[in-house]
């Protein structure tokens, strides 16, 4: 019997997988008793502020009223039902409020339970349209370099391939194709020269293997997990182009963008573009629960719909759960209400007053920041068990990886509380002992 937060540690190291976690020789894990606002309490007392938004989700904060009210209500109602021939009024009203924010021609909505099964989804729809269309050969995917896109194993085939370690899985790992990643920054000069190299690749490979491609699959303008790189919009509108091109579809992965991260409410938005399909997770519930959310345009639903099958070959147990539904209506309703645009566009001007200038800092390779997004790029890998103490001794939650120490915190964080979250990053670039600089 667990008895108190010494005993839950060893137990938890004992038996519980963390992400990316070695069950031999784990990272220190911090036990979290409550959080509220933009806080997380720890049971050793600190009450520290999550700069990370638990991943890129939790944009109104902890424990909101508003959010947990719309929780409760629903909850003594019903808290799921099978989607299977039953619906219910929480879907069908998320449904229409994504269909009328998302961008234009994005009109069916399939609900899915997580980030990686919405990408599952989209190249489902994908594979499934081309093969519809008499296409049965175009049943690869195109993507770039440096992209995330979750851990299932379809999702998993267009991660980069290096930091995705592919070859760990070889054999069992779909092979796609791969142009090399945008090399053009969001603000850099989009003059013919940068921008034809940022792009020659990705010509080549629509040019060389477009009859085998279903689909192109990228994050649009922020390359996240997979280096957090802020590219051109420009690029954006080639993609588009290309893939109307060559009659293959366009996949904009909106999981970690998506909601106003970016400083759009969709990243799509800073090129005006829309994809065929668009997988959403994450914000979607104000980071409540799973749910996600993928996306297509008629012609893609209909055209599957007429297909071999005469159906989309997809139906999770828990899809259109309807407490993460009511969950995500609450949570788009505080979005506007709370002024989302307002929160990010003051949120990024503070965090480019405040770190933009660490840019020179001997131990730092540049600095980024995007809407409500800030990166700041090391010129050393971080020891992780070190940076993460100090940060909890500072008072913050910041989880690196590699080289890069980064934040996204909830829209609601007060500028005093950004200033704790950027004081933190201005201090531990001094610290020499975080970076392994051999
Ligand atoms: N796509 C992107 C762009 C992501 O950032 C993530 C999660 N980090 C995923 C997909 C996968 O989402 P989940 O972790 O909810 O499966």
């Amino acid at each position: 019997m667990v008895k108190n937060y010494t005993d839950l540690l060893k137990c938890d190291q004992e038996c519980l997988w963390h992400p990316y976690t070695s069950m031999t020789t784990p990272l220190p894990s911090y036990l979290v008793e409550d959080a509220d606002g933009v806080y997380l309490h720890l049971a050793t007392g600190e009450k520290i502020i999550d700069g990370m938004s638990s991943w890129w989700s939790v944009v109104h904060g902890y424990n909101n009223a508003f959010i947990n009210d719309a929780m409760k209500a629903q909850i003594d109602k019903f808290s799921h039902v099978m989607f299977g021939g039953l619906t219910h009024e929480p879907a069908v009203k998320l449904a229409n409020t994504l269909i009328d924010i998302t961008p234009v021609g994005l009109d069916k909505v399939f609900l899915a339970d997580s980030g990686s099964v919405a990408v599952e989804v989209s190249i489902k729809m994908a594979l499934q349209y081309q093969h519809s269309l008499g296409k049965a050969d175009k049943n690869k995917l195109l993507t770039i370099k440096n992209g995330y896109h979750g851990d299932t194993f379809a999702a998993m085939s267009v991660c980069d391939p290096v930091n995705g370690m592919h070859s760990l899985f070889s054999g069992f790992i779909s092979e796609n194709y791969f142009a090399d990643a945008p090399s053009i920054g969001f603000d850099d000069d989009w003059v013919d020269s940068a921008a034809n190299s940022a792009i020659k690749s990705l010509k080549q490979q629509f040019k060389d293997n477009h009859q085998h491609i279903a689909a192109l699959i990228l994050e649009p303008i922020v390359q996240g997990a997979g280096g957090m790189r802020f590219y051109h919009p420009q690029y954006l509108r080639a993609c588009r182009a290309l893939c109307d091109q060559y009659e293959i579809l366009l996949i904009a992965d909106e999981i970690a963008t998506g909601f106003g991260r970016s400083g759009k409410l969709f990243a799509c938005e800073h090129a005006n573009i829309s994809p065929d399909i668009l997988c959403l997770g994450k914000a979607l519930t104000g980071g409540y629960l799973s749910l996600a959310a993928t996306l297509c345009t008629t012609k893609v639903a209909t055209t599957i719909s007429k297909g071999e099958a005469g159906v989309f070959m997809h139906g999770p147990t828990f899809m259109g759960n309807p407490l993460a539904c009511a969950t995500a209506n609450a949570s788009l309703e505080l979005l506007f209400k709370n002024d989302w645009q307002a929160q990010v566009r003051a949120i990024e001007q503070q965090l480019k007053t405040e770190l933009l200038p660490i840019k020179q800092h001997k131990n730092i390779a540049d600095v980024r920041v995007l809407g409500a997004i800030a990166v700041i790029e090391a010129k050393y890998k971080v020891n992780m068990a070190i940076i993460q103490q100090k940060f909890v001794e500072m008072g913050v939650w910041i989880r690196p990886f590699g080289k890069l120490i980064y934040i996204m915190p909830p829209f609601v964080i007060s500028t005093a509380e950004l200033k704790t979250l950027t004081q933190a990053l201005a201090n531990i670039v001094d610290c020499d002992e975080v970076f392994n600089k051999i």
